[in-house]
């Protein structure tokens, strides 16, 4: 289904979704954020790139699993608690972030279906917005092989022409929440048709970062991993863990039990995201770590998403989202990385 919205009947169309929380990018303490918003004259589709993706709405970073109690001498009870969110429409989602979730799709489906993550990632619509322009200077989405204004992941998307949307909307989800708006949508003519592949052909012209050879760059990095390579790229690496944290695809967690009485004993399991750029990340009971150093760790991170993810999916596990080399305090760069160890001759 392809139509047109007028801008100014954007915060109109909002207006009409009450049925479901509505998420929009807000600019929240120095940065910009999905927040769900109470009035629909908040909304508005004018931002630069959210620090996060929609991955910490389908999966946040920390969620109780299940909760236990047991007096004493009695049985343990134990009560899982899956969520159940209102339905939820998230708006302004890029390309990349949309790809994103369907690789974590992947990662929560394939060899079990996690049923945290479906229990929010079904109530959600994903309306995305595509980039005339990329928000920031390290994006690279193309160089990944996807697109300003790809497709995957999207229930709707919404392309910027001169004063108005087009939307096309692929799920039943998305006609749902188009329908909703009833009149306030118009069909698309051909000269909208025009216009915007006029718009969509430019945005793939705007990013400079290629990443080369991305084709070769599994059986590159499984050829180098011993390579001193890792050494060199890793050294300036203070394990803060941003990369992952703000990456779309990253999904490693840990669990606990945090206790917050022991008579009776009670308390919850929770499970934290986690980082492969932690030190003890990997550490094993008996004091071994097989990954010891940065030098592993970052190898770790890149051939995760080149190499490994390829391997076992058919699919790179970077949407060239650029959020990892734009915020880490130390300028380690995954473009940089992958290109390195393509051109790298030991
Ligand atoms: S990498 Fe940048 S230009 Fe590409 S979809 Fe993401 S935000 Fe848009
Ligand atoms: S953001 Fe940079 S410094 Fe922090 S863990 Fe990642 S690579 Fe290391």
């Amino acid at each position: 289904m392809e139509k047109i919205l007028k801008k100014a009947s954007l915060q109109e169309w909002v207006a009409k979704l009450d049925s479901h929380d509505v998420y929009m990018p807000a600019f929240v303490d120095d940065n910009w954020n999905y927040v769900v918003i109470d009035d629909a004259k908040a909304a508005g589709l004018d931002f630069a790139k959210t620090i996060h993706s929609p991955k910490n709405i389908v999966f946040p970073q920390r969620e109780v699993m299940f909760t236990f109690e047991q007096e004493k001498g009695g049985a343990p009870v134990i009560a899982q608690t899956i969520p159940d969110p209102r339905p939820f429409v998230v708006f302004g989602v890029r390309s990349c972030d949309a790809k994103g979730l369907t690789l974590t799709d992947i990662v929560f489906s394939k060899e079990y279906e996690d049923p945290y993550y479906w229990a929010r990632r079904n109530k959600g619509v994903f309306v995305g917005l595509s980039c005339n322009e990329p928000p920031d200077r390290t994006c690279f989405c193309v160089s990944t092989g996807g697109s300003p204004h790809g497709e995957d992941g999207l229930d709707i998307q919404m392309t910027e022409l001169a004063d108005s949307y087009y939307v096309k909307s692929f799920t039943d989800k998305g006609k749902r929440i188009v329908e909703l708006g009833g009149s306030l949508f118009s069909a698309a003519a051909a000269k909208d048709k025009n216009e915007l592949e006029k718009v969509h052909a430019a945005s793939m012209t705007h990013q400079q970062r290629p990443i080369n050879n991305l084709a070769g760059a599994p059986a590159k990095l499984k050829d180098m991993f011993t390579a001193p390579f890792w050494d060199e790229k890793s050294k300036a690496c203070i394990q803060c863990g941003i990369c992952t944290f703000l990456c779309p695809t990253c999904h490693c967690f840990d669990m606990n039990d945090e206790v917050s009485s022991s008579a009776p004993l009670k308390g919850e399991r929770v499970r934290t995201w986690d980082t492969c750029q932690f030190p003890d990340f990997t550490m094993h009971s008996s004091g071994h770590n097989p990954r010891p150093d940065n030098a592993s760790r970052l190898r770790q991170r890149v051939c995760h998403k080149f190499q490994y993810f390829f391997e076992n999916h058919g699919v790179h596990q970077c949407t060239g989202c650029g959020r990892c080399v734009a915020k880490c305090p130390v300028g380690i760069d995954i473009v940089a990385a992958v290109n390195g160890a393509n051109d790298y001759a030991e």
